[in-house]
């Protein structure tokens, strides 16, 4: 049998949420039972997005494998099972760079080197590649617009896979806009019919047009976009927005997407089992109350920075049927302007629970210290992730063990007390380029603490890693008899994975990333039960208030 193929391009503008459709197209195919794989092509020159600005590319989402890689790859991993490795994301700056190595090998014989075939073969091989594992249907998302020069080779590959795989095989699903316009009062499908014109001129006829709109479609509607667009009536879905982005498979299903794509890739397949998301959907719109949650960062403009944190929080806060309320709070907002001044804590009240996410470089580090003071002091649930792992290591180090300059070497590389730092500086080595610890490392849990319990007893974990730096163990001995648990490291003990403070409702830093690995119908064990310890802190506020109330009265 051969490997089939569903191919999903964008048009009219960027941010349609293409990543998120193709997502929900695996996760319904999934649903009918089937095995999918999903991919994404960036048209961008970088070779990964690893160094790309949070600003610009959003978050760099990491697979298990280590590889730095498109953030719709979350979304691939929150909607659908697909096995996700460097493989499934490619860039331009990627493909070329595999075409030069070969050239300078000389393994074109001296050829001249070309986009079509070169490029374009590379493309191809690269989807062979990953539609080779035997899953039934492979989902190519072509990223950018139709238009654009970047992703010409791009659309040119997946217009020869039509050709060579037949149509029985593939599948071109496209994504436009059908926009409102307030002052005509009417919805314009113009955009929709230059975009499918433009992917036309370059040889591929949409089979499928989900069509994004703020309201839904009139037949009329899909009619006339059928009519221009020369594609079945049935193909034009309406993308609706949606509150909650785990509706949109819902919503596809009830447009009879997965249908339409079985027909056309002559596949047969049981009926679409959509209840747990059905169940997801209807608890996210009828919460039993709210949590909520203060982030403490440095990129808290830009949401998309923390994407996988955002929501994984909601995940955990969805399976406890709370509604998450997050405030971002810019970290250096909260420094002290002289050494006792704690005016900042007032931006801190109210919050049922803290956290502050990974991130790099000096900026904010001051502020996210007092935030995790407070938190400490007060006993408001904390969770540090990588850097608010070390963070929190710093500040116990500073408040508790009076280490007045325990500081990060990656903040302030002159400090006496580098509580954290790369592990090899001591041993005076010299690292060069990529030393990052990136992907997934074992983690052995000690019995009874924080962390076994939220993981239901485990011992031994697998999470995600992206950072250079790590906890020096020199200072064990103090930190951890000031009272400050170690409850995870690697199996050789060399590196520390988990800290947290016995005695408080919830405060727990992991040097991983654990909101990688969160999906919807899976909360991640640490965010479910910060979660919850952040609601049990405002139920214990509330019956507080309730009491003075009472008293007063
Ligand atoms: N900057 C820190 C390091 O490199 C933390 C990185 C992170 O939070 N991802 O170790």
């Amino acid at each position: 049998m051969s490997a089939k193929y569903v191919f999903v391009t964008g048009g009219v503008v960027s941010s349609l949420g293409k990543g998120l459709a193709a997502a929900s197209i695996g996760c319904l195919l999934e649903s009918r039972g089937l095995r999918v794989n999903m991919m994404k092509f960036d048209p961008y020159l970088n070779v990964d997005p690893g160094t790309m600005s949070p600003f610009q590319h959003g978050e760099v989402f990491v697979t298990d494998d280590g590889a730095e890689t498109d953030l719709d790859l979350g979304h691939y991993e929150r909607f659908t099972h697909a096995p996700l490795s460097r493989d499934n994301n490619l860039t331009t700056g990627r493909i070329y760079e595999q075409i030069i190595l070969k050239e300078r090998r000389g393994d074109y014989l001296g050829k001249t080197v070309q986009v079509i075939p070169h490029v374009t073969n590379e493309i191809k091989n690269a989807m062979r590649k990953v539609s080779s594992n035997g899953a039934d249907v492979t989902i190519v998302e072509i990223g950018g617009t139709v238009g654009d020069i970047e992703s010409l080779p791009f659309l040119e590959a997946i217009r020869q896979m039509r050709q060579e795989l037949g149509r029985e095989s593939t599948v071109f699903v496209h994504l436009t806009l059908v926009p409102w316009i307030a002052a005509a009062q009417e919805l314009k499908t113009k955009p929709t019919q230059h975009s499918v014109k433009e992917l036309l001129s370059i040889g591929i006829q949409a089979d499928i047009l989900l069509c994004r709109t703020d309201r839904s479609l009139p037949l009329e509607m899909k009619k006339k976009i059928a009519a221009f667009c020369n594609v079945e009536e049935r193909a034009v879905v309406a993308a609706k927005d949606v509150p909650s982005i785990y509706e949109v498979p819902v919503c596809f299903a009830q447009e009879g997407v997965d249908s339409l794509i079985l027909k056309y890739l002559h596949k047969e397949a049981p009926e679409a089992d959509l209840t747990l998301w059905k169940d997801l959907v209807h608890r996210s719109y009828h919460p039993k109350d709210k949590v909520s949650i203060a982030i403490v960062g440095k990129y808290v403009e830009y949401e998309d920075s923390y994407k996988s944190l955002k929501e994984a929080l909601t995940h955990g806060a969805t399976s406890q049927n709370l509604k998450l309320n997050v405030t971002w709070i810019e970290a250096e907002g909260l420094e002290s302007k002289f050494p006792e001044d704690r005016s900042y804590e007032a931006q801190l009240e109210g919050f049922d629970g803290i956290l502050v996410p990974g991130g790099f470089g000096k900026r904010g580090i001051e502020g996210m210290l007092n935030a995790i003071r407070y938190t400490r002091e007060k006993q408001v649930p904390y969770f540090g992730i990588c850097l608010g792992m070390q963070t929190a290591c710093i500040e116990f180090a500073r408040n508790v063990c009076g280490l007045k300059d325990a500081n990060s070497s990656e903040f302030d590389p002159a400090s006496q007390h580098r509580i954290i730092y790369k592990l090899r500086e001591l041993l005076g080595v010299e690292e060069m380029g990529g030393t990052m610890r990136l992907g997934a490392w074992t983690c052995i849990l000690q019995e009874d603490s924080l962390a076994a319990k939220a993981y239901g007893g485990a011992t031994e974990i697998s999470e995600r890693h992206r950072h250079r730096y790590e906890f020096n163990r020199e200072y064990e001995a103090l930190l951890t008899g000031a009272g400050l648990r170690i409850s995870g490291t690697t199996p050789d003990a060399t590196y520390v994975e988990i800290v947290e403070l016995p005695g408080h409702p919830y405060f727990l830093g992991c040097q991983f990333h654990p909101e990688f690995k969160s999906k919807p119908l899976e909360p991640h064990p640490l965010f479910r039960e910060f979660v919850i310890a952040s609601y049990k802190n405002r139920m214990s506020r509330v019956s507080e208030q309730v009491d003075s109330v009472t008293t007063v009265g």
